[in-house]
């Protein structure tokens, strides 16, 4: 493997390109909205956990 990925937040699958995972997350786990870190390209499915990942992970 190669190159850097965005995974699911929900369910741990992994796409190349970003809006892969967007529509993955519509589609399979009928989400309006994916929160994605910017920073390490991580989604999740709900606030509390991407705001949580950013205070864990990058202190903000
Ligand atoms: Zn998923
Ligand atoms: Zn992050």
């Amino acid at each position: 493997m190669f190159g850097k990925s965005y995974g699911c937040g929900a369910c741990g699958m992994r796409f190349k390109y970003r809006d892969e995972l967007v529509k993955h997350a519509q589609d399979i786990h009928d989400k309006k909205t994916t929160y994605l870190c910017i920073t390490c390209d991580e989604s999740y499915e709900n606030e509390s956990s991407f705001m949580l990942h950013m205070a864990r992970e990058h202190r903000v």
